[in-house]
């Protein structure tokens, strides 16, 4: 009997109640290899989707396995893949719009993960989806409209052309679902501390915070993400958890890799709903709003646009604050236009590259007694308000502002990090060939 491999893709089950996708998929594997003997070639993939579109779910993540089992099998994965999206899914839910996909693994062209990289970086168009599923696909199926399809395919044909992360996600059982997460914050800490160089993003130092267990009262009890799968489990293994643990599985991701970015050269060239890069100068002083939220116009020396960081971004906003006419960054963030908003890039990080001189005209200081004079007006000179000192032999002088910021790399703290950013300290894993 021949044995095939067969990439699977799911996507969008996520749903406002909480069920979660991940779970969907965890369980969809555990049936395969239970009932159907099938066996997991490389690892499970969890694909974040581009950040800026407009209609993501939480997260909007997709998810994909290759599978491999006898030929004669596959009639069966679908049944399985079906009944466990049924069984999971909160159909019912207008928001969700599960879906999912099988390719034979050699149907999966260079054209279909070129596809699946545009759907992290773009809006792609859904026909295109529905294109590659009637040609090459096995099977699939769409419960709520084509949107999903978008998901599946990405979840089971993606590359990773940015490089991976590892995230190891641990199960609840049924009866804890919906109460607090019993995992104790000090562990959390204390494995934090103890595989730093292996671990990221697993508690926001600046916000006192825990960030591997999510808030939703979904099946989640806790991701840990990392670089090593090793030490992924030592992580898991360190934290005190009062309560049963259903399972765990560790995907590999394009979390925290950059995946989303488009570097682009000239302001010119950003797209609507995507995420850039680029390099330019700060035209104008920051500004800060009522809310919190920190603004400064930045120029490509042809075109403005208005980079903020937003109030959730904490620490990020006085290094915003600190920036000056003149010096030269380099900005990574989405770019979602809001009607009655100028352009704005909301701010993932920042490189401070040039730090230059700042510094405001002043009116002369009296020769006298050391006091700022003041103008007669324009042309007419300048008078010490104290000795009355008078003079048309003066000018206004450029006095520098001290400046503390020094160049680097700038990151929001984990609470506000994106999915798919990458924090400048990790460096991801790169592999030569493909899994
Ligand atoms: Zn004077």
């Amino acid at each position: 009997m021949t044995e095939e491999v067969f990439s699977v893709g799911i996507d969008d089950t996520d749903s406002p109640k909480g069920m979660c996708t991940t779970y969907v998929m965890f369980t969809f594997i555990n049936r395969a290899v239970k009932d159907l003997g099938a066996r997991v070639v490389g690892m499970p993939r969890l694909v974040r989707l581009n950040p800026a579109c407009p209609w993501k779910t939480r997260g909007n993540a997709s998810l994909g396995v290759d599978l491999a089992l006898k030929s004669s099998q596959l009639e069966r994965l679908k049944e399985v893949l079906v009944d466990t999206i049924f069984d999971l899914s909160e159909l019912s839910e207008a928001e969700t719009n599960p879906a999912f996909v099988i390719f034979r693994r050699n149907d999966i062209d260079e054209g279909i993960r070129n596809y699946a990289r545009e759907a992290v970086k773009r809006l792609v168009n859904p026909h295109v989806a529905a294109e590659i599923v009637k040609k090459r696909a096995t099977y699939s199926f769409g419960f709520n409209g084509w949107r999903g399809i978008v998901g599946a395919i990405s979840g089971a044909a993606y590359d990773f052309p940015s490089g991976y992360t590892y995230e190891l996600i641990a199960y609840r059982t049924k009866e804890y679902r919906g109460t607090p997460r019993r995992v104790l914050p000090e562990s959390v800490f204390l494995a934090d501390k103890a595989l730093d160089s292996c671990t990221f993003d697993n508690v926001d130092y600046e916000n006192n915070e825990v960030k591997i267990t999510p808030h939703t009262p979904c099946p989640v009890l806790l991701g840990i993400r990392g670089i090593d799968i090793t030490c992924l489990k030592k992580a898991l293994d360190l934290l005190e958890i009062r309560e049963p643990v259903e399972g765990f599985i560790v995907y590999k991701t394009n979390q925290a890799t950059d995946d989303h970015i488009i570097a682009v050269e000239k302001i010119r060239d950003i797209e609507p709903l995507t995420s850039v890069s680029f390099k330019a100068e700060i035209s104008d002083l920051p500004w800060a709003s009522a809310g919190g939220h920190v603004f400064v116009n930045v120029t490509d020396g042809e075109s403005k646009i208005r980079v903020a960081a937003y109030e959730p971004t904490r620490g990020l906003r006085h290094v915003l604050l600190s920036l000056r006419p003149g010096d030269i960054v380099r900005v990574w963030g989405s770019y979602k236009p809001r009607e009655g908003e100028p352009p704005t890039v909301n701010l993932e990080k920042i490189e401070v590259i040039k730090i230059g001189p700042y510094g405001k005209l002043m009116n002369p200081i009296c020769p006298i007694c050391g006091t700022r004079m003041k103008s007669e007006g324009k042309g007419k000179g300048y008078e010490c308000p104290r000795c009355k000192f008078r003079t048309k032999d003066a000018s206004k002088i450029l006095e520098l502002e001290r400046r503390d910021l020094v160049p680097g790399i700038y990151d929001v703290p984990p609470k506000a990090r994106r999915h798919l950013s990458r924090p400048s300290f990790l460096n991801v894993i790169k592999d030569e060939g493909k899994d």
